[in-house]
Order: structure tokens, then C-alpha cells, then sequence
């Protein structure tokens, strides 16, 4: 394959754009190389500038669940565009969105849309902080909640791949009130409680990790963080950003039975324009501007083009429920196949997967927190993932990241995508 026209647009947009791109793991930093410049894309593929197409194992990072340019989607906002992009008043299509997203998600009764997950995770600790008058908040290496200062500690996947523990701007004070646990370690959760006591705000999870790979979570883990919370007057939030729409309808509250407090929603939930939500119970929502003093607004939130988008998008999963065992069905292909070729090919790793989202690390040993996410070979990894690139197959250019299988991929895909990984093998 060639990457000759995308090569020349990386340097024109080197000179423009910090790093050339907009979002930093999409520079290729992690695995070398340059990154290629998209053209368009249809249902499982992608088609780059120089002409080649590529499997797509990202789906712009989990929203194109149902696959690039999902008609419904496109000729809701084609629709909506000629009648006006952004009005900043209300209108009868956020009501329905609002009602849908609610009927779908267990223990929510009301829920507000911003632009981004970064904004709807921001937002829901603003409000726990506001509701429980406490400032201290937990969350857990490796677990990623956007690009706000009180999340930018040990924040997984883009940080991990450029070895930021922390970044600079990020204030002390703010960094302080950031208590630091282990994933799947609740004694470590006990320990912070007991010397932090009537002082945690919330606890902040991404209830199946996917931001160092994919982890799920130990048995007995969330439901330990539910038991603390409810004991200690502290709010459970899950981040189910990635999860939220992705692991099953109402998301990792339906798939474990387990009660959040607060639920943060993106990606999926936007259809793939920029849309991001974050929802509770009428009690703690109430606490928000205008009814109560938890400031909280956006020019763009709730906007028409992005609520149609999503409209459709939940409208599809919630008619076809279908969708969400198919997508376990070929996730689970895709594993064996995986297990086989590398396992005959005497790769080391361990592949973790919770549902349409799935992981491979190219360690021995079992993968549950961040430090043994860390642990796996990075060389391989680039390998592999130049490996896989230059067969037409495009998974995220970093060993932190899961890759999110779409309904789109044909079981011809998956059997083309493990026969491109029997290649590969033999290359790592
Ligand atoms: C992607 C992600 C975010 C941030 O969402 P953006 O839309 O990129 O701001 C937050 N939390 C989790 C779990 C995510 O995967």
C-alpha cells in the first residue's frame, strides 16, 4: 500500500495544526509512521486519500457502531441542515432523544446533552461535587474521562502513549483533589476512604475499562464501589462513554445490574457528530441551573443537527435489539480466530474482551489494571500494527486502546482480518 498523498497532507497539515492532527493519538506517535488521511468511508471501510481501503476496527473510536455513513443517520441530518444548523432555544426533537435515552437507561430520569464526553464526564463531577458539598473525587489509573484538568492523572490510552503521567497546566490545587486508585483493587478504594473520611465527592469508573485496552471488571469490583459509595454518602459514577449504547442497551448498568448514581454518555449516543450526556436520578438532576445552583450550559448543546444524529442512531439500537448479539456473536469470532493464529504462530499475549469491544496484549500474563496494561510488549505491538495496516486492516495506532467491532463487518471481513493477522505472525 501507499501512503504518498497522506504523507504529503501530514506535512501541510504539520505546519497548521500542533502535530498535524486534532486529537493527539491520532498523530501515530505510538507506532511510527504517518498517519493516514481519511477520504471517506461506507459501513466497515474506510477510504484513504492514496485509494487504499482499510477494514476499520476503530469506527471513529466506537461511535459508527452500525458503520460509517448509516443512512438513517445521514438522511436525518441532511434533512435537518436545510432547516436551520443551531437555534440556542429549545426544540421538540431534544424532548424526544431525552425520552428515548431515558427509556433505554436504567435509573435515570432526566438527562442533560453537551458536545462531548470530555464535557458530560467535567459536568457530572461538577454536579456530584455541587450535590454532596465535598471536593475530593477518586478515579483510577488508566481510566480515561476526557481532557479536563481533574482527570489528567494517570489517564490511560493518549497519555500512556506519550508517558504524561500528568500534564503541565494542570494546576496542583486542582491535581490534589484527585484521590488515585488501582482498577480492580477495592481494598486500595477502602484505604482512601478511611483516610479521606465525609471528604469524597464520587467515584468516577469506567465500569468496563477501555482506555487501557479493553479490562473487565473483576467479579465483585463494581459492586464493592456501590456498596462503598452508599456507605460513605459518596456518588457512584460510571463513565460509560465507550460503554454507554455499546455493551447493551442500557450499558453496563443493565449488563451487571448495577446502580450508578450518575451515568456520562458520548460517542455512541452522537451518531458520530459531537454529542455527549450525562444523566441521574430527578433528585440529583434537579440540582442543576436553571431549577437549582450547579452551573452548567453550551451555545451548542442540544443542537439540531447532532440531536438527529443521535435520534436515530438510539432509535435504531432500541428497535433491533438484535444488534447487541450479533456484535457479541462476531466479537466472539473474532477472539477465537484470534486465539488460534497467534497461538499457532507461538505469539505471546492475552486477549481481553467484554462484548464488541476486545483487546490484544502482547504479554503472558493476565491484563486487569493499569500497571499490568503497561506490561505488554511494545515492539510487538507496532509490528503487529504495521502488520496489519500495510493487509488493509486499520486497528488504533496504540497498545492502550480496544478495538470496537461494528455491526458493518460480514463474517468474509472477520475471516480476512484473522487470515491478515496469520501473516502478520509470522513477521512479530
Ligand atoms: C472517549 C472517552 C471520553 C472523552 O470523550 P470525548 O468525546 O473524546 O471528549 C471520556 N470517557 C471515556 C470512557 C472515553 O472513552
Amino acid at each position: 500500500m501507499l501512503y504518498k498523498r497522506s504523507s504529503e497532507l501530514f506535512v501541510e497539515a504539520n505546519k497548521v495544526i500542533p502535530g498535524g492532527v486534532n486529537s493527539p493519538v491520532r498523530a501515530f506517535k505510538g507506532v511510527g509512521g504517518t498517519p493516514i488521511f481519511v477520504k471517506e468511508a461506507k459501513g466497515a471501510y474506510l477510504y484513504d486519500e492514496d485509494g487504499n481501503r482499510l477494514i476499520d476496527y476503530i469506527n471513529s473510536w466506537g461511535p459508527m457502531i452500525l458503520g460509517h455513513a448509516y443512512e438513517p443517520v445521514v438522511n436525518a441530518v441532511v434533512e435537518k441542515a436545510k432547516k436551520g444548523t443551531s437555534f440556542g432555544m429549545p426544540t421538540a426533537l431534544e424532548t424526544e432523544i431525552a425520552q428515548l435515552a431515558v427509556s433505554m437507561v436504567p435509573n435515570i430520569d432526566k438527562i442533560r446533552f453537551v458536545n462531548s464526553g470530555t464535557e458530560a464526564c467535567m459536568s457530572a463531577i461538577r454536579l456530584a461535587r455541587g450535590y454532596t458539598k465535598r471536593d475530593k473525587i477518586i478515579k483510577f489509573s488508566g481510566c480515561y474521562h476526557g481532557h479536563s484538568d481533574s482527570f489528567l492523572i494517570a489517564a490511560g490510552s493518549g497519555l500512556s502513549t506519550f508517558g504524561m503521567p500528568n500534564s503541565p497546566g494542570v494546576t496542583e490545587g486542582t491535581a490534589k483533589d484527585t484521590l488515585l486508585a488501582s482498577y480492580n483493587d477495592i481494598e486500595n478504594v477502602k484505604a482512601l476512604f478511611e483516610a479521606n473520611k465525609n471528604q469524597i465527592a464520587a467515584i468516577i469508573v469506567e465500569p468496563v475499562a477501555g482506555n487501557m485496552g479493553c479490562i473487565p471488571p473483576a467479579k465483585g469490583f463494581l459492586e464493592a464501589l456501590r456498596s462503598v459509595c452508599s456507605e460513605n454518602g459518596t456518588l457512584l459514577i460510571f463513565d460509560e462513554v465507550m460503554t454507554g449504547f455499546r455493551l447493551a442497551k442500557g450499558g453496563v448498568q443493565e449488563l451487571y445490574g448495577i446502580q450508578a448514581d450518575i451515568v456520562c454518555f458520548g460517542k455512541v449516543i452522537g451518531g458520530g457528530l459531537p454529542v455527549g450526556a450525562f444523566a441521574a436520578r430527578e433528585e440529583i438532576m434537579n440540582h442543576l441551573a436553571p431549577l437549582g445552583p450547579i452551573y452548567q450550559a453550551g451555545t451548542l448543546s442540544g443542537n439540531p443537527l447532532a440531536m438527529a444524529a443521535g435520534y436515530e442512531m438510539l432509535k435504531a439500537l432500541n428497535t433491533d435489539p438484535g444488534i447487541f448479539s450479533r456484535l457479541e456473536e462476531k466479537t466472539a469470532y473474532l477472539e477465537s480466530g484470534i486465539q488460534k493464529v497467534l497461538t499457532d504462530a507461538n505469539v505471546v499475549f492475552t486477549i481481553n474482551r467484554v462484548g464488541s469491544m476486545i483487546s490484544v496484549h502482547f504479554d503472558a500474563n493476565p491484563v486487569y489494571d493499569f500497571t499490568t496494561a503497561k506490561s505488554g510488549d511494545n515492539e510487538t505491538f507496532k509490528k503487529f500494527f504495521h502488520g496489519l495496516l500495510k493487509r488493509g486492516i486499520y486497528i488504533a495506532p496504540s497498545a492502550y486502546e480496544t478495538w470496537f467491532i461494528t455491526d458493518a463487518l460480514t463474517y468474509e471481513d472477520l475471516d480476512f482480518t484473522i487470515a491478515a493477522i496469520q501473516e502478520t505472525a509470522k513477521e512479530l
